[in-house]
Order: structure tokens, then C-alpha cells, then sequence
């Protein structure tokens, strides 16, 4: 170092580069850096920022545009300059910077969206935002200059959806596919007539704990999602989110014919295909979601089990603990119970089970 720093004082140079990355992620909060390693990182930087400053040149910090350890390199000197990809390559990869509680991190666009005034988003739909890395990166890029310089960051509002004036969002609740009972063919084919563009599956679509879906009805229940072509997201119940009466359902078909080595190496098709449904399904639901409507309402949607009401609570108990420490513009719709009950005007809303007959709340 000592002899680079030499020549390059007698090349002229003024300003000179330091790669920081290493560095950058040794003294990041959570970073999963051995305490020997995160040292050297230190040390090594702290010797070759003192030989910068010896031959009385600039640092140019390489790798330091992220959202890690940014503001303190930035204000450790005024004349610094920093250097970096890391913004544009989180964004290529959906990550959208953003104020949190806690501090600042990182959004996920492949699964939220954000509503985001800044520079870069204020003209734009939050759902454009999400669906193009060139707008993420240059939200990104304003919210590095603004961390930058303040220190910190708005928190900015998370929404699992957000629906545009033409939008028409649908609710189905309690499907129970599995059971006999079960009314979801007419109910889907109800969905088929509205065609809405965004759809909330309010728990319970499969029963696994009363009902032993077939995989050939897991099937089509994915084909018809697929045909509808709505923004979906799937709110996990209780009945299908049951993990020990789950991984038996897994079992049923893995093992429809027995555990037999002819079995093994060419499994039925039909059952695979049922089973990758089930898990991928599993890892996409959420216990709660938030759903922000054309109107500015917001509505978070859950099963409604994790109330602890009896199924035939009476409707002012339910309303009272629904509503628990709701916000004064939040909407509240679960499913679960047997008794439907539709009261926006309060805050609240219950979606019935499609057994005897089937509800659907849809709304713009
Ligand atoms: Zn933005
Ligand atoms: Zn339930």
C-alpha cells in the first residue's frame, strides 16, 4: 500500500479509489461477517483511507451505494465521493429502498407494493413502479441522494394490493374444496361472469382437517385462477393452513398407490402436480393482508379464526373484537364464520362460507 500511495502521489493523481464493499458489509447491522474478518476489513480500509490522506489526494469509495453504512461514509467527509452499483442492481432484482419502521430497508416488489411520492414514483402507479427495474432504480437512486443527505428515510406504505379506479376487486371466503358440501365450482363459475381483476382468497379454500381434496379438483382450481387472470393473493385459514392434517393430504398423494418402487422413479403426474400446487400455494399465503381500494380505504383482510370466537358468536361480540384498535380509515373483512355480516359503515365486514349457499363480496 505504502508503495502504490507513493507512485500515485508521483503520478499526480488526486483522487484515488478505495474499494469498501468488503468493508461496507463487515460493519453492516445483521451482516453474518466473522468478528476476525470484520477487523481486517477495517483495518485495511482505515490504512489505505490514512495513505490517501498522506499524499494529500481524495478518496473515491467504491462499492458504497447501498443502502449499508452509506450516510456515515457520506458525512465522514465533505469532499468524499462515492461510487457504486448496488442501487441498480437491487432494483433489477425488485428491491425497492424505503423508510421503515425501524430505520431504512428493503421492500420486496415481487410480493408488496409501496405508494411512494418521491421524485421518481409521484407521476406513476404504484403497481407500474413494481413492474418495471428501470422505475425501481431510479427510485432507488432518489432515495440513496435522500439518505444521503438527511439521514434518514420516510416510512413509506406497504400494500399487499392497490386497485386503480377501473379495478374490481373480489372476495371469496371458505371455499372448503375437499368437503361435499363444498359449492366452489358454482362460486368459481360466478367469478367467471364479474371477471374481476384482483381477487383475495379469505382462507379455507381446501379443507384438509374435514375434507380430503382431490388432486384433480387442486388442478382445476389452478387452471380456473390461471383463465381468470385476476392479481391474486391467498389469505391462509385454518383449515387449510393445518399443518399436520396438511402434510397427511401431501402423503395421501405421494403415496396413492403405496410406498412402492415402481412408485418412485415414475410417480403418477396428475398427483405431482397436485402436490407442487399445495406447497407453492402454502409458501405464497399470508395470515393478513392490506388491500388499498380506488376510494383510499384501506382493508385488511384475514381468516378471522385467529379472533378465538365460537363459529356462532353473536354479531355485536364479533364486530366489538374485530374492530379491536382499528385504525379510523381501515376496513376490516374476515371469513371463518358461519353468519355473514356487511357493515363498511362501522369498519367491518364478514364474508359467509360458501356452503349452503355462497357470498361474494366484491368491491371497486
Ligand atoms: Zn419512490
Ligand atoms: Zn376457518
Amino acid at each position: 500500500m505504502a508503495l502504490h500511495a507513493e507512485w500515485l502521489e508521483k503520478m499526480g493523481f488526486r483522487r484515488v479509489g478505495l474499494h469498501a464493499t468488503e468493508y461496507v458489509l463487515a460493519r453492516s447491522r445483521g451482516a453474518e461477517v466473522h468478528e476476525d474478518m470484520a477487523k481486517i476489513a477495517d483495518d485495511l480500509y482505515s490504512l489505505g483511507l490514512v495513505k490517501i490522506y498522506e499524499i494529500g489526494a481524495k478518496p473515491l469509495m467504491i462499492g458504497a451505494l447501498g443502502l449499508k453504512g452509506l450516510h456515515d461514509l457520506y458525512k465522514s467527509d465533505p469532499e468524499i465521493s462515492l461510487a457504486g452499483m448496488s442501487w441498480l442492481i437491487e432494483a433489477k432484482n425488485w428491491h425497492a429502498y424505503a423508510g421503515t419502521s425501524s430505520g431504512v430497508g428493503i421492500i420486496d416488489l415481487e410480493r408488496d407494493l409501496i405508494e411512494c411520492n418521491c421524485k421518481a414514483c409521484s407521476a406513476k402507479f404504484p403497481n407500474q413502479i413494481a413492474e418495471n427495474p428501470d422505475d425501481i432504480a431510479w427510485h432507488d437512486w432518489v432515495m440513496l441522494k435522500e439518505y444521503a443527505e438527511k439521514g434518514k428515510l420516510d416510512e413509506i406504505p406497504v400494500y399487499d394490493m392497490i386497485l386503480e379506479k377501473d379495478d374490481c376487486l373480489a372476495v371469496v371466503g371458505d371455499l372448503h374444496i375437499g368437503v361435499p358440501q363444498s359449492l366452489w365450482l358454482p362460486c368459481l363459475r360466478r367469478l367467471m361472469e364479474i371477471h374481476p381483476t384482483h381477487l383475495v382468497l379469505l382462507g379455507d379454500v381446501f379443507d384438509f382437517v374435514e375434507g380430503k381434496p382431490k388432486a384433480s379438483h387442486i388442478i382445476s382450481f389452478l387452471d380456473f385462477l390461471k383463465d381468470l387472470g385476476a392479481r391474486m393473493r391467498y389469505v391462509s385459514g385454518c383449515s387449510d393452513s393445518n399443518a399436520p392434517e396438511f402434510l397427511k393430504t401431501l402423503r395421501r398423494f405421494t403415496f396413492a398407490r403405496g410406498p412402492w418402487e415402481p412408485q418412485l422413479y415414475s410417480p403418477h403426474p396428475i398427483l405431482v402436480e397436485a402436490i407442487r400446487i399445495l406447497t407453492m400455494l402454502r409458501r405464497f399465503s399470508k395470515k393478513r393482508i392490506k388491500v388499498k381500494l380506488a376510494n383510499w380505504k384501506v382493508v385488511r383482510f384475514s381468516h378471522g379464526h385467529e379472533l378465538g370466537l365460537p363459529m356462532d358468536a353473536n354479531p355485536k361480540e364479533m364486530m366489538k373484537k374485530l374492530l379491536e384498535n382499528k385504525d379510523l380509515s381501515e376496513i376490516r373483512v374476515i371469513g371463518h364464520c358461519h353468519r355473514s355480516l356487511y357493515r363498511p359503515e362501522e369498519g367491518g365486514a364478514r364474508v359467509q362460507r360458501p356452503l349452503s349457499e355462497y357470498t361474494l363480496f366484491f368491491s371497486r
